[in-house]
């Protein structure tokens, strides 16, 4: 079970979430819970950071935002305690779970399950602090923004769970955050593959490593809401969505959709490097340091050069990585040789995604059409076997989304 920040926000909240994990409990389930840290917490502590010290050290980065988890896995257990339950605490680094040192983005390596599954088994609910993990070195790590999703996938492929529910402010994902559009319907079933798509284009329902890492260990996933009461179904009775194989999804008679979901995602940013010689290597001389110094590169473009042999080349890094990005850059600019650095982070980057769209034509095409009777004027294109990305003003986000989850005929009828 794992409980995203809403629902770890504050002693009350920390109650009802106890609450549900009691009654698990009393169905007959060994559970391990994995947590976030409270809503906004992680964002103040990150603020600290870029305070401190605006091109910080990943690892004293981590040591800082990966407290948040620490104390609400403290919180939940006092509060089993408190109802009766046997509970303990387990940080990263007691489990463990091991990483790379990827600071701030750390990979799960592997988990020792032994001692976590010998104390589940003894009737103690296991509470674990979702985002941090052990490096080699023995030093604190983070998973990256939203990592307790894989934090809680990665133990239940560990403790060899039956499911991993992830409880969350919403009862399952949706054809579009139902917080932007209202007329968007849940969905009960969606593949492993389409949510890869719609949690890595922007839908942060899920963290895109978990949906990856639950596809390769073959864990079941599903999404529901802790804002239940004790009258609400039973987690077991599959209330919320269940995150399928494309073989599980073709036994269900469910009437597919050309298009299963719309992302959009305010967390990139657009660099533009002007007049690059246009020559082999000049691209390489830009992406190679970038790569080298782990952000990663999304939206690629590069104009077709004109008679001097000279090209601009746009491309979207990480909001986060924009200042690091732009740093590298301008150390190189007389061994890429380019002539100004402009950089811009008020886009959005969105998507439309659907196995559809594999047996489908014209899906890009609507979009083009939809975006432009709007007047919303697109910036950047990228697309993928079952999905079509377009970058666009940031202001103009929640009308692109809106204005296409209805051309795509989404939107609930009720
Ligand atoms: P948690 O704190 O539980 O991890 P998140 O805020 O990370 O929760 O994720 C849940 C949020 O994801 C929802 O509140 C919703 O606004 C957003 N969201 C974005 N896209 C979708 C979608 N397609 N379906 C459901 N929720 C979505
Ligand atoms: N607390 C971390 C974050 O806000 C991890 C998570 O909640 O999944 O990114
Ligand atoms: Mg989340």
């Amino acid at each position: 079970m794992k409980f995203g920040g809403t629902s770890m926000a504050g002693t009350e909240r920390i109650r009802r979430v106890a609450g549900i994990v009691k009654r698990q409990q009393e169905a007959g389930h060994e559970v391990a819970v994995v947590v976030s840290a409270m809503a906004g917490e992680t964002d103040r502590l990150v603020n600290f950071c870029r305070e401190a010290n605006a091109l910080y050290d990943p690892a004293e980065y981590d040591v800082v935002v990966a407290s948040g988890e620490q104390v609400t896995s403290g919180l939940l257990a006092l509060t089993l305690q408190a109802m009766g339950c046997k509970a303990r605490s387990w940080l990263g680094w007691q489990v463990p779970i091991r990483t790379d040192d990827a600071h701030a983005k750390a990979r799960i390596e592997d988990i020792d399950a032994e001692a976590l599954t010998a104390s589940m088994a003894s009737g103690e609910i296991a509470v674990i602090p979702g985002f941090q993990g052990v490096s080699p070195q023995g030093r604190v790590t983070t998973l990256g923004r939203g990592g307790s999703d894989t934090s809680a996938v990665a133990v239940a492929a560990a403790v060899q769970a039956d499911r991993c529910d992830i409880y969350t402010d919403v009862d399952g994902v949706y054809t579009t955050d139902p917080r932007i559009v209202a007329k968007a319907r849940k969905l009960p079933l969606v593949t492993y593959e389409e949510m890869l798509e719609l949690a890595s284009v922007g839908s942060k329902v899920l963290q895109t490593r978990s949906v990856s890492l639950a596809m390769k260990e073959k864990v079941r996933v599903q999404v529901l809401s802790s804002f239940i009461d004790e009258s609400a179904p039973p987690a077991d009775d599959l209330p919320g969505t269940m995150i399928v194989s494309d073989e599980e999804l073709e036994g269900s008679d469910m009437e597919r959709q050309l298009i299963t979901g719309i992302a959009a995602d305010k967390n990139e940013a657009k660099i533009t490097l002007t007049r690059v010689p246009d020559q082999p290597g000049a691209v390489a001389a830009i992406f190679g340091p970038l790569a080298d110094g782990n952000i990663n590169v999304d939206m690629i473009i590069q104009n077709v050069a004109k008679e001097k042999a000279e090209t601009d080349v746009t491309f979207t890094v990480p909001q986060a990585d924009l200042l690091r990005a732009q740093a590298m850059l301008e150390e190189r600019k007389e061994a890429i040789g380019y002539y100004r650095l402009i950089s811009d982070d008020k886009v959005a980057k969105i998507s439309v995604v659907g196995v559809g769209m594999r047996s489908h034509a014209g899906v890009a095409s609507t979009m083009f059409r939809t975006l432009a009777d709007r007047g919303i004027n697109i910036q950047a294109i990228s697309t993928s076997e079952i999905k079509v990305s377009v970058l666009i003003d940031a202001d103009e986000t929640e009308l692109a989304v809106r204005v296409l989850h209805t051309a795509y005929g989404m939107d609930a009828t009720a």
